[in-house]
Protein backbone atom coordinates (compact mmCIF):
# COMPACT_ATOMS: atom_id res chain seq x y z
CA UNK A 1 0.00 0.00 0.00
CA UNK A 2 2.45 2.38 -1.18
CA UNK A 3 0.29 5.33 -1.71
CA UNK A 4 -0.51 5.09 2.57
CA UNK A 5 2.95 4.45 3.28
CA UNK A 6 3.62 6.03 6.93
CA UNK A 7 6.62 8.71 7.12
CA UNK A 8 7.28 9.16 10.62
CA UNK A 9 7.88 12.53 12.14
CA UNK A 10 9.97 13.28 14.71
CA UNK A 11 10.95 16.04 16.84
CA UNK A 12 14.55 15.98 19.36
CA UNK A 13 14.66 19.27 22.09
CA UNK A 14 17.30 18.64 23.34
CA UNK A 15 20.09 21.46 24.35
CA UNK A 16 23.01 18.98 23.92
CA UNK A 17 24.28 19.26 20.54
CA UNK A 18 25.59 14.99 20.92
CA UNK A 19 22.12 14.18 21.59
CA UNK A 20 20.66 16.14 18.77
CA UNK A 21 23.05 14.84 16.08
CA UNK A 22 22.67 11.49 17.29
CA UNK A 23 18.97 11.33 17.49
CA UNK A 24 18.92 12.75 13.93
CA UNK A 25 21.33 10.51 12.53
CA UNK A 26 20.25 7.32 13.80
CA UNK A 27 16.20 7.94 12.80
CA UNK A 28 17.23 9.35 9.20
CA UNK A 29 18.51 6.21 8.56
CA UNK A 30 15.23 4.69 9.67
CA UNK A 31 13.03 6.61 6.81
CA UNK A 32 12.29 9.07 9.91
CA UNK A 33 11.42 12.91 9.19
CA UNK A 34 13.63 14.49 12.10
CA UNK A 35 13.85 17.98 13.30
CA UNK A 36 16.05 19.09 15.85
CA UNK A 37 15.42 22.09 18.18
CA UNK A 38 18.32 23.67 21.02
CA UNK A 39 15.61 24.10 23.98
CA UNK A 40 12.45 24.30 24.74
CA UNK A 41 10.80 27.52 23.26
CA UNK A 42 11.72 26.60 19.65
CA UNK A 43 11.19 23.11 20.33
CA UNK A 44 7.30 24.11 20.66
CA UNK A 45 7.38 26.47 18.18
CA UNK A 46 8.20 23.82 15.93
CA UNK A 47 4.95 21.70 17.48
CA UNK A 48 3.15 24.68 16.66
CA UNK A 49 4.27 24.97 12.93
CA UNK A 50 4.47 20.98 11.91
CA UNK A 51 2.81 17.83 12.71
CA UNK A 52 4.83 15.61 14.24
CA UNK A 53 4.10 12.06 15.86
CA UNK A 54 6.54 11.77 18.31
CA UNK A 55 8.79 14.05 20.16
CA UNK A 56 11.95 13.36 22.08
CA UNK A 57 12.07 16.05 24.76
CA UNK A 58 14.93 16.68 27.44
CA UNK A 59 13.95 17.48 31.30
CA UNK A 60 16.91 19.69 31.74
CA UNK A 61 17.26 22.59 29.56
CA UNK A 62 18.41 25.78 30.56
CA UNK A 63 15.53 28.13 28.80
CA UNK A 64 12.20 26.46 29.81
CA UNK A 65 12.27 23.07 31.55
CA UNK A 66 10.89 19.66 29.74
CA UNK A 67 8.06 19.37 31.93
CA UNK A 68 6.83 22.89 31.79
CA UNK A 69 7.22 22.09 27.99
CA UNK A 70 5.41 19.39 28.21
CA UNK A 71 2.17 20.85 30.25
CA UNK A 72 2.27 23.55 27.57
CA UNK A 73 2.00 20.57 25.00
CA UNK A 74 -0.56 19.21 26.91
CA UNK A 75 -2.31 22.72 27.46
CA UNK A 76 -2.70 23.51 23.48
CA UNK A 77 -3.60 20.26 22.58
CA UNK A 78 -0.94 19.36 20.22
CA UNK A 79 -1.32 15.73 18.65
CA UNK A 80 2.09 14.99 19.41
CA UNK A 81 3.71 11.46 21.82
CA UNK A 82 6.14 12.81 23.80
CA UNK A 83 8.89 10.60 24.96
CA UNK A 84 10.81 12.13 27.72
CA UNK A 85 14.69 12.09 28.02
CA UNK A 86 15.45 12.19 31.89
CA UNK A 87 18.64 12.55 33.68
CA UNK A 88 19.94 9.41 35.54
CA UNK A 89 18.80 8.81 39.30
CA UNK A 90 15.38 11.34 37.99
CA UNK A 91 13.38 8.46 38.16
CA UNK A 92 10.16 10.65 40.18
CA UNK A 93 10.51 13.27 37.98
CA UNK A 94 10.09 10.42 35.07
CA UNK A 95 6.99 9.38 36.92
CA UNK A 96 5.71 12.98 37.42
CA UNK A 97 6.22 13.47 33.44
CA UNK A 98 4.40 10.06 32.92
CA UNK A 99 1.84 11.21 34.83
CA UNK A 100 1.13 14.52 33.11
CA UNK A 101 0.33 12.97 30.13
CA UNK A 102 4.32 11.87 28.76
CA UNK A 103 3.72 8.51 26.43
CA UNK A 104 6.99 7.19 27.63
CA UNK A 105 10.60 7.63 29.00
CA UNK A 106 13.93 7.06 28.61
CA UNK A 107 16.85 7.49 31.34
CA UNK A 108 20.49 9.05 30.26
CA UNK A 109 22.87 7.43 29.50
CA UNK A 110 21.48 5.01 26.37
CA UNK A 111 22.25 3.52 24.09
CA UNK A 112 20.40 3.22 20.51
CA UNK A 113 18.80 0.19 20.43
CA UNK A 114 16.94 1.50 23.75
CA UNK A 115 15.99 4.50 22.14
CA UNK A 116 15.44 2.63 19.13
CA UNK A 117 13.08 0.69 21.38
CA UNK A 118 11.08 3.38 23.23
CA UNK A 119 10.35 5.51 20.01
CA UNK A 120 9.61 2.49 17.49
CA UNK A 121 6.53 1.75 20.26
CA UNK A 122 5.01 5.01 20.28
CA UNK A 123 5.59 5.23 16.34
CA UNK A 124 3.66 2.13 16.12
CA UNK A 125 0.80 3.62 17.75
CA UNK A 126 0.65 6.39 15.74
CA UNK A 127 0.83 4.56 12.59
CA UNK A 128 -1.46 2.13 13.80
CA UNK A 129 -4.01 5.11 14.90
CA UNK A 130 -3.14 6.94 11.59
CA UNK A 131 -4.44 3.57 9.40
CA UNK A 132 -7.60 3.19 11.10
CA UNK A 133 -8.57 6.68 11.21
CA UNK A 134 -7.96 6.76 7.43
CA UNK A 135 -10.08 3.82 7.25
CA UNK A 136 -12.43 5.51 9.31
CA UNK A 137 -12.66 8.38 6.92
CA UNK A 138 -13.18 6.44 3.88
CA UNK A 139 -15.76 4.44 5.59
CA UNK A 140 -17.49 7.14 6.22
CA UNK A 141 -16.98 8.94 2.53
CA UNK A 142 -18.78 5.85 0.90
CA UNK A 143 -21.88 5.84 3.23
CA UNK A 144 -22.30 9.42 2.59
CA UNK A 145 -21.54 8.32 -1.45
CA UNK A 146 -24.39 5.92 -0.89
CA UNK A 147 -26.70 7.98 0.32
CA UNK A 148 -26.57 10.52 -2.00
CA UNK A 149 -26.68 8.36 -4.24
CA UNK A 150 -29.83 6.94 -3.12
CA UNK A 151 -31.23 10.30 -3.24
CA UNK A 152 -30.04 11.13 -6.74
CA UNK A 153 -31.40 7.64 -7.85
CA UNK A 154 -34.78 8.64 -6.21
CA UNK A 155 -34.57 11.83 -7.82
CA UNK A 156 -33.96 10.70 -11.33
CA UNK A 157 -37.12 8.16 -11.15
CA UNK A 158 -39.40 10.52 -9.32
CA UNK A 159 -39.23 12.30 -12.58
CA UNK A 160 -39.06 10.06 -15.01
CA UNK A 161 -42.03 9.95 -17.64
CA UNK A 162 -42.60 6.57 -17.85
CA UNK A 163 -44.17 5.28 -14.45
CA UNK A 164 -41.86 2.93 -12.25
CA UNK A 165 -43.20 0.86 -9.45
CA UNK A 166 -40.96 -1.34 -7.15
CA UNK A 167 -41.72 -3.53 -4.68
CA UNK A 168 -40.19 -6.21 -2.42
CA UNK A 169 -40.83 -9.71 -3.01
CA UNK A 170 -43.97 -9.63 -0.27
CA UNK A 171 -45.24 -7.01 -2.73
CA UNK A 172 -44.93 -4.07 -0.42
CA UNK A 173 -44.04 -0.93 -2.19
CA UNK A 174 -40.16 0.50 -2.42
CA UNK A 175 -41.25 3.41 -4.73
CA UNK A 176 -43.66 4.53 -6.29
CA UNK A 177 -43.30 7.15 -8.92
CA UNK A 178 -45.60 10.04 -9.75
CA UNK A 179 -46.18 9.16 -13.27
CA UNK A 180 -47.40 5.57 -12.31
CA UNK A 181 -49.48 6.95 -9.49
CA UNK A 182 -51.15 9.68 -12.67
CA UNK A 183 -51.01 6.49 -14.59
CA UNK A 184 -53.20 4.26 -12.59
CA UNK A 185 -55.28 6.82 -11.49
CA UNK A 186 -54.25 7.22 -7.83
CA UNK A 187 -54.98 10.06 -5.79
CA UNK A 188 -51.56 9.98 -4.28
CA UNK A 189 -48.60 7.45 -4.33
CA UNK A 190 -49.21 4.36 -2.57
CA UNK A 191 -46.58 4.82 0.75
CA UNK A 192 -43.38 3.09 1.29
CA UNK A 193 -44.09 -0.35 3.23
CA UNK A 194 -47.78 -0.48 2.03
CA UNK A 195 -49.23 -3.22 0.54
CA UNK A 196 -49.94 -3.70 -3.45
CA UNK A 197 -52.81 -5.50 -2.95
CA UNK A 198 -54.41 -2.58 -0.38
CA UNK A 199 -55.02 -0.14 -3.60
CA UNK A 200 -57.69 -1.57 -5.80
CA UNK A 201 -56.73 0.52 -8.94
CA UNK A 202 -53.50 -1.58 -8.70
CA UNK A 203 -55.11 -5.31 -9.50
CA UNK A 204 -54.02 -5.67 -13.09
CA UNK A 205 -50.06 -4.67 -11.34
CA UNK A 206 -50.21 -7.25 -9.01
CA UNK A 207 -51.76 -9.71 -11.06
CA UNK A 208 -48.43 -9.18 -13.04
CA UNK A 209 -46.41 -9.05 -10.21
CA UNK A 210 -47.88 -12.73 -9.22
CA UNK A 211 -47.81 -13.92 -12.70
CA UNK A 212 -44.56 -13.07 -12.38
CA UNK A 213 -43.51 -14.68 -9.23
CA UNK A 214 -45.51 -17.83 -9.89
CA UNK A 215 -44.51 -18.64 -13.22
CA UNK A 216 -42.78 -22.15 -13.31
CA UNK A 217 -40.00 -21.66 -15.45
CA UNK A 218 -37.72 -18.67 -15.03
CA UNK A 219 -39.55 -16.56 -17.14
CA UNK A 220 -37.31 -12.72 -17.40
CA UNK A 221 -39.85 -10.03 -18.12
CA UNK A 222 -43.57 -9.77 -18.54
CA UNK A 223 -44.98 -7.33 -21.11
CA UNK A 224 -48.31 -6.98 -21.11
CA UNK A 225 -50.78 -4.58 -22.39
CA UNK A 226 -53.53 -3.47 -19.87
CA UNK A 227 -57.28 -3.88 -19.94
CA UNK A 228 -58.73 -0.31 -20.88
CA UNK A 229 -59.83 1.35 -18.08
CA UNK A 230 -61.78 4.45 -16.92
CA UNK A 231 -59.39 7.12 -15.19
CA UNK A 232 -56.39 5.93 -17.08
CA UNK A 233 -54.91 6.65 -20.87
CA UNK A 234 -56.17 4.30 -23.59
CA UNK A 235 -53.20 1.79 -23.79
CA UNK A 236 -50.58 1.07 -20.98
CA UNK A 237 -47.74 -0.91 -21.64
CA UNK A 238 -46.23 -2.21 -18.58
CA UNK A 239 -43.09 -4.73 -18.33
CA UNK A 240 -42.36 -6.18 -14.53
CA UNK A 241 -39.39 -8.27 -13.81
CA UNK A 242 -37.02 -8.95 -11.28
CA UNK A 243 -34.60 -7.17 -9.36
CA UNK A 244 -31.60 -9.43 -8.67
CA UNK A 245 -28.60 -8.88 -6.77
CA UNK A 246 -25.33 -9.93 -8.02
CA UNK A 247 -26.17 -13.79 -7.12
CA UNK A 248 -29.06 -14.07 -8.79
CA UNK A 249 -31.62 -13.95 -5.83
CA UNK A 250 -34.51 -11.82 -6.19
CA UNK A 251 -34.89 -8.78 -4.08
CA UNK A 252 -38.18 -7.68 -5.29
CA UNK A 253 -39.96 -6.86 -8.60
CA UNK A 254 -39.91 -3.57 -10.76
CA UNK A 255 -42.54 -2.31 -12.94
CA UNK A 256 -42.42 0.13 -16.11
CA UNK A 257 -45.64 1.40 -16.88
CA UNK A 258 -45.90 3.40 -20.58
CA UNK A 259 -48.69 5.03 -22.25
CA UNK A 260 -48.78 4.14 -25.77
CA UNK A 261 -51.88 5.37 -26.84
CA UNK A 262 -50.58 7.64 -29.07
CA UNK A 263 -48.25 5.26 -30.66
CA UNK A 264 -51.52 2.99 -30.95
CA UNK A 265 -53.30 5.78 -32.73
CA UNK A 266 -50.46 6.27 -35.19
CA UNK A 267 -50.35 2.69 -36.00
CA UNK A 268 -54.19 3.15 -36.56
CA UNK A 269 -54.02 5.82 -38.98
CA UNK A 270 -50.82 4.07 -40.72
CA UNK A 271 -53.26 1.12 -41.04
CA UNK A 272 -56.32 2.86 -42.47
CA UNK A 273 -54.08 4.71 -45.02
CA UNK A 274 -52.64 1.73 -45.98
CA UNK A 275 -56.54 0.11 -46.80
CA UNK A 276 -57.23 3.36 -48.08
CA UNK A 277 -54.52 2.93 -50.91
CA UNK A 278 -55.30 -0.80 -51.07
CA UNK A 279 -58.34 -0.69 -52.09
CA UNK A 280 -57.85 2.58 -54.43
CA UNK A 281 -55.09 0.16 -56.30
CA UNK A 282 -57.36 -2.86 -55.96
CA UNK A 283 -60.62 -1.59 -58.63
CA UNK A 284 -57.63 -0.97 -61.36
CA UNK A 285 -55.95 -3.64 -60.81
CA UNK A 286 -58.83 -5.72 -61.45
CA UNK A 287 -60.03 -3.81 -64.67
CA UNK A 288 -56.71 -4.22 -66.11
CA UNK A 289 -57.11 -8.34 -65.37
CA UNK A 290 -60.34 -8.25 -66.93
CA UNK A 291 -59.15 -6.86 -69.96
CA UNK A 292 -56.19 -8.91 -70.37
CA UNK A 293 -58.72 -11.60 -70.20
CA UNK A 294 -60.52 -10.33 -72.54
CA UNK A 295 -57.41 -10.12 -74.81
CA UNK A 296 -56.38 -13.65 -73.65
CA UNK A 297 -59.20 -15.41 -75.03
CA UNK A 298 -58.77 -13.99 -78.35
CA UNK A 299 -62.25 -11.12 -78.22
CA UNK A 300 -60.16 -7.93 -79.16
CA UNK A 301 -58.68 -10.13 -82.13
CA UNK A 302 -56.58 -13.06 -82.93
CA UNK A 303 -53.08 -13.45 -80.94
CA UNK A 304 -50.20 -14.50 -82.05
CA UNK A 305 -48.25 -16.97 -79.92
CA UNK A 306 -46.05 -14.51 -78.89
CA UNK A 307 -48.53 -12.06 -77.59
CA UNK A 308 -50.71 -14.86 -76.21
CA UNK A 309 -46.98 -15.77 -74.34
CA UNK A 310 -46.39 -12.04 -73.17
CA UNK A 311 -49.97 -10.99 -72.02
CA UNK A 312 -49.95 -14.49 -69.95
CA UNK A 313 -46.94 -13.53 -68.18
CA UNK A 314 -48.11 -10.11 -67.66
CA UNK A 315 -51.48 -11.34 -66.06
CA UNK A 316 -49.34 -13.59 -63.66
CA UNK A 317 -47.78 -10.46 -62.67
CA UNK A 318 -50.60 -8.95 -61.99
CA UNK A 319 -52.40 -11.83 -60.16
CA UNK A 320 -48.97 -11.40 -57.53
CA UNK A 321 -49.79 -8.12 -57.35
CA UNK A 322 -53.21 -8.24 -56.65
CA UNK A 323 -52.61 -11.00 -53.80
CA UNK A 324 -50.40 -9.00 -52.13
CA UNK A 325 -52.99 -5.90 -52.35
CA UNK A 326 -55.39 -8.22 -50.78
CA UNK A 327 -53.42 -8.99 -48.11
CA UNK A 328 -52.36 -5.87 -47.11
CA UNK A 329 -56.03 -4.80 -46.96
CA UNK A 330 -56.50 -7.58 -45.11
CA UNK A 331 -54.14 -7.00 -42.59
CA UNK A 332 -54.78 -3.08 -42.53
CA UNK A 333 -58.64 -3.79 -42.09
CA UNK A 334 -57.40 -6.42 -38.58
CA UNK A 335 -55.33 -3.89 -37.27
CA UNK A 336 -57.67 -0.53 -37.68
CA UNK A 337 -60.08 -2.88 -35.88
CA UNK A 338 -62.33 -2.24 -39.32
CA UNK A 339 -62.24 -5.53 -40.66
CA UNK A 340 -65.90 -7.08 -40.96
CA UNK A 341 -66.30 -9.23 -38.54
CA UNK A 342 -69.17 -10.93 -37.74
CA UNK A 343 -68.56 -13.60 -34.87
CA UNK A 344 -71.22 -16.73 -34.33
CA UNK A 345 -71.81 -20.10 -33.43
CA UNK A 346 -69.21 -22.14 -35.57
CA UNK A 347 -68.30 -25.24 -36.52
CA UNK A 348 -64.40 -25.08 -37.52
CA UNK A 349 -65.05 -29.00 -39.31
CA UNK A 350 -66.75 -27.81 -42.42
CA UNK A 351 -64.76 -24.88 -42.68
CA UNK A 352 -61.30 -26.51 -43.00
CA UNK A 353 -62.67 -29.30 -45.07
CA UNK A 354 -63.92 -26.17 -47.92
CA UNK A 355 -60.09 -24.69 -47.29
CA UNK A 356 -58.80 -28.14 -48.29
CA UNK A 357 -61.26 -28.54 -50.75
CA UNK A 358 -60.05 -25.00 -52.55
CA UNK A 359 -56.58 -26.21 -52.36
CA UNK A 360 -56.54 -29.91 -52.90
CA UNK A 361 -55.63 -28.79 -56.74
CA UNK A 362 -52.74 -27.08 -55.82
CA UNK A 363 -51.56 -30.20 -53.74
CA UNK A 364 -51.91 -32.78 -56.59
CA UNK A 365 -50.18 -30.21 -58.82
CA UNK A 366 -47.50 -30.74 -56.52
CA UNK A 367 -47.82 -34.63 -56.13
CA UNK A 368 -48.55 -33.82 -52.64
CA UNK A 369 -50.80 -36.57 -50.46
CA UNK A 370 -53.51 -33.74 -48.28
CA UNK A 371 -54.76 -35.80 -45.74
CA UNK A 372 -57.75 -34.18 -43.73
CA UNK A 373 -58.67 -36.08 -39.96
CA UNK A 374 -61.00 -34.06 -38.48
CA UNK A 375 -61.96 -35.01 -34.59
CA UNK A 376 -65.91 -36.20 -34.30
CA UNK A 377 -67.74 -33.85 -32.03
CA UNK A 378 -65.74 -31.02 -32.04
CA UNK A 379 -67.18 -28.36 -29.87
CA UNK A 380 -68.38 -25.32 -31.25
CA UNK A 381 -66.62 -21.57 -30.92
CA UNK A 382 -67.68 -18.10 -31.20
CA UNK A 383 -65.97 -17.13 -34.55
CA UNK A 384 -65.71 -15.38 -37.45
CA UNK A 385 -66.39 -18.18 -40.25
CA UNK A 386 -64.37 -16.06 -42.89
CA UNK A 387 -61.58 -14.65 -41.08
CA UNK A 388 -61.51 -18.70 -40.16
CA UNK A 389 -61.79 -19.91 -43.28
CA UNK A 390 -58.33 -17.49 -44.25
CA UNK A 391 -56.69 -19.13 -41.47
CA UNK A 392 -56.84 -22.42 -42.39
CA UNK A 393 -56.63 -21.57 -46.43
CA UNK A 394 -52.95 -19.23 -45.43
CA UNK A 395 -51.66 -22.30 -43.13
CA UNK A 396 -52.55 -24.81 -46.14
CA UNK A 397 -51.13 -23.08 -48.73
CA UNK A 398 -47.89 -22.42 -47.16
CA UNK A 399 -47.81 -26.46 -45.92
CA UNK A 400 -48.11 -27.01 -49.79
CA UNK A 401 -45.75 -24.40 -50.44
CA UNK A 402 -43.11 -25.12 -48.73
CA UNK A 403 -43.56 -29.02 -49.02
CA UNK A 404 -41.45 -29.91 -52.14
CA UNK A 405 -42.81 -32.40 -54.42
CA UNK A 406 -43.69 -36.17 -53.22
CA UNK A 407 -44.45 -34.81 -49.97
CA UNK A 408 -47.56 -34.99 -47.39
CA UNK A 409 -49.59 -32.60 -45.72
CA UNK A 410 -51.69 -33.14 -42.95
CA UNK A 411 -54.58 -31.17 -42.02
CA UNK A 412 -56.34 -31.96 -38.45
CA UNK A 413 -58.64 -30.78 -35.89
CA UNK A 414 -58.30 -31.76 -32.36
CA UNK A 415 -59.99 -30.51 -28.95
CA UNK A 416 -58.31 -30.71 -25.55
CA UNK A 417 -60.74 -29.83 -23.11
CA UNK A 418 -61.15 -26.21 -23.53
CA UNK A 419 -59.72 -25.29 -27.00
CA UNK A 420 -60.43 -26.39 -30.51
CA UNK A 421 -57.27 -26.60 -32.22
CA UNK A 422 -56.49 -26.63 -36.01
CA UNK A 423 -53.20 -28.77 -36.66
CA UNK A 424 -51.37 -27.96 -40.06
CA UNK A 425 -48.49 -30.45 -40.30
CA UNK A 426 -46.07 -30.51 -43.85
CA UNK A 427 -42.94 -32.57 -44.32
CA UNK A 428 -41.27 -29.79 -46.08
CA UNK A 429 -38.45 -27.41 -45.77
CA UNK A 430 -39.10 -26.86 -42.33
CA UNK A 431 -38.15 -23.62 -40.18
CA UNK A 432 -34.72 -22.70 -38.57
CA UNK A 433 -35.31 -21.70 -35.11
CA UNK A 434 -33.79 -17.93 -35.47
CA UNK A 435 -36.72 -17.57 -37.99
CA UNK A 436 -39.26 -19.15 -36.17
CA UNK A 437 -39.55 -16.10 -34.07
CA UNK A 438 -39.82 -13.52 -36.77
CA UNK A 439 -41.80 -15.88 -39.64
CA UNK A 440 -44.90 -13.83 -37.76
CA UNK A 441 -43.38 -10.36 -38.48
CA UNK A 442 -45.35 -8.19 -40.70
CA UNK A 443 -43.04 -8.91 -44.63
CA UNK A 444 -40.91 -11.21 -43.04
CA UNK A 445 -40.01 -14.28 -45.23
CA UNK A 446 -37.34 -16.91 -44.87
CA UNK A 447 -34.02 -16.42 -47.55
CA UNK A 448 -32.32 -19.49 -48.26
CA UNK A 449 -31.68 -21.74 -51.64
CA UNK A 450 -34.95 -23.33 -51.21
CA UNK A 451 -37.39 -20.18 -50.63
CA UNK A 452 -35.69 -18.56 -53.19
CA UNK A 453 -38.20 -19.69 -56.28
CA UNK A 454 -41.18 -19.56 -54.23
CA UNK A 455 -43.51 -16.70 -54.56
CA UNK A 456 -45.12 -14.77 -51.59
CA UNK A 457 -45.71 -11.47 -49.51
CA UNK A 458 -44.43 -12.47 -46.04
CA UNK A 459 -47.89 -11.48 -44.92
CA UNK A 460 -49.82 -14.60 -44.68
CA UNK A 461 -48.94 -15.54 -41.25
CA UNK A 462 -49.50 -11.95 -39.61
CA UNK A 463 -52.72 -11.98 -41.08
CA UNK A 464 -53.18 -15.50 -39.33
CA UNK A 465 -52.04 -14.07 -35.85
CA UNK A 466 -53.80 -11.20 -36.06
CA UNK A 467 -57.22 -13.07 -36.80
CA UNK A 468 -56.25 -15.79 -33.91
CA UNK A 469 -55.49 -12.93 -31.65
CA UNK A 470 -58.53 -11.27 -32.54
CA UNK A 471 -60.43 -14.62 -31.35
CA UNK A 472 -58.70 -15.15 -28.16
CA UNK A 473 -56.67 -17.41 -29.70
CA UNK A 474 -52.94 -18.69 -30.20
CA UNK A 475 -50.63 -19.83 -32.67
CA UNK A 476 -47.97 -21.99 -32.50
CA UNK A 477 -45.01 -23.25 -34.66
CA UNK A 478 -42.57 -26.29 -34.11
CA UNK A 479 -40.14 -27.56 -36.21
CA UNK A 480 -37.08 -28.94 -37.29
CA UNK A 481 -35.09 -27.19 -40.82
CA UNK A 482 -35.22 -30.02 -43.15
CA UNK A 483 -37.97 -31.73 -41.07
CA UNK A 484 -41.85 -30.22 -41.78
CA UNK A 485 -43.22 -28.25 -40.12
CA UNK A 486 -46.27 -28.19 -37.50
CA UNK A 487 -49.17 -25.28 -37.10
CA UNK A 488 -51.15 -25.34 -34.11
CA UNK A 489 -53.53 -22.60 -33.48
CA UNK A 490 -56.03 -23.00 -30.74
CA UNK A 491 -59.44 -21.37 -30.23
CA UNK A 492 -61.50 -21.26 -27.01
CA UNK A 493 -64.45 -23.35 -27.40
CA UNK A 494 -67.66 -21.67 -26.30
CA UNK A 495 -68.68 -21.65 -22.75
P1 LIG B 1 -45.18 -15.99 -47.37
O1 LIG B 1 -45.41 -17.46 -47.38
O2 LIG B 1 -46.09 -15.25 -48.27
O3 LIG B 1 -43.76 -15.63 -47.59
P2 LIG B 1 -46.01 -16.07 -44.61
O4 LIG B 1 -46.21 -14.96 -43.65
O5 LIG B 1 -47.16 -16.98 -44.86
O6 LIG B 1 -45.50 -15.41 -45.94
O7 LIG B 1 -44.80 -16.93 -44.12
C1 LIG B 1 -43.59 -16.30 -43.70
C2 LIG B 1 -42.41 -17.20 -43.92
O8 LIG B 1 -42.50 -18.33 -43.07
C3 LIG B 1 -42.35 -17.79 -45.31
O9 LIG B 1 -41.69 -16.91 -46.18
C4 LIG B 1 -41.59 -19.08 -45.09
O10 LIG B 1 -40.22 -18.84 -45.14
C5 LIG B 1 -41.97 -19.49 -43.68
N1 LIG B 1 -43.00 -20.55 -43.66
C6 LIG B 1 -44.32 -20.40 -43.47
N2 LIG B 1 -44.95 -21.59 -43.47
C7 LIG B 1 -44.00 -22.53 -43.65
C8 LIG B 1 -44.00 -23.97 -43.73
N3 LIG B 1 -45.12 -24.68 -43.62
N4 LIG B 1 -42.81 -24.59 -43.93
C9 LIG B 1 -41.66 -23.89 -44.03
N5 LIG B 1 -41.60 -22.54 -43.97
C10 LIG B 1 -42.74 -21.87 -43.78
Amino acid sequence: MANHAFVPKLLVIDDEEAIRDGVSQLFSRQGFEVDAAVGGRQGLAKLRENDFHVVLLDLRMPDLEGDEVLRRIKAENLDVDVIMITGHGTIEQAVAAMKSGAYDFITKPFVPWQLKQVVGRAVEARRLKAERDRLARERERGLWEITTEKTRLKAVINSMHEGVLIADPDLRVVLCNPALSKMMGLEQAPAAGAGLGQEPALAPLVELAEELLEAEEELAVITRELAHAEDRPAHLRASISHVQNERGETLGLVTVLEDVSAFKELERKKSEFVAMVTHELRSPLGAIDTQLKVLLRGLAGELNQKQQHLFGRMQKRLGGVVDLITDLLDLSKIEAQSFVQQKKTVDLGPLVEEACGLLRPNAQEKELVLELSLAPELPQILADPDSLKEVATNLISNAIRYTPQGGRVKVATEFDGSYVHLVVSDTGIGIDPADQERIFDKFYRVKSEQTRYIVGTGLGLPIVKAIVDDHLGSVEVESKPGQGATFRVKLPMMV
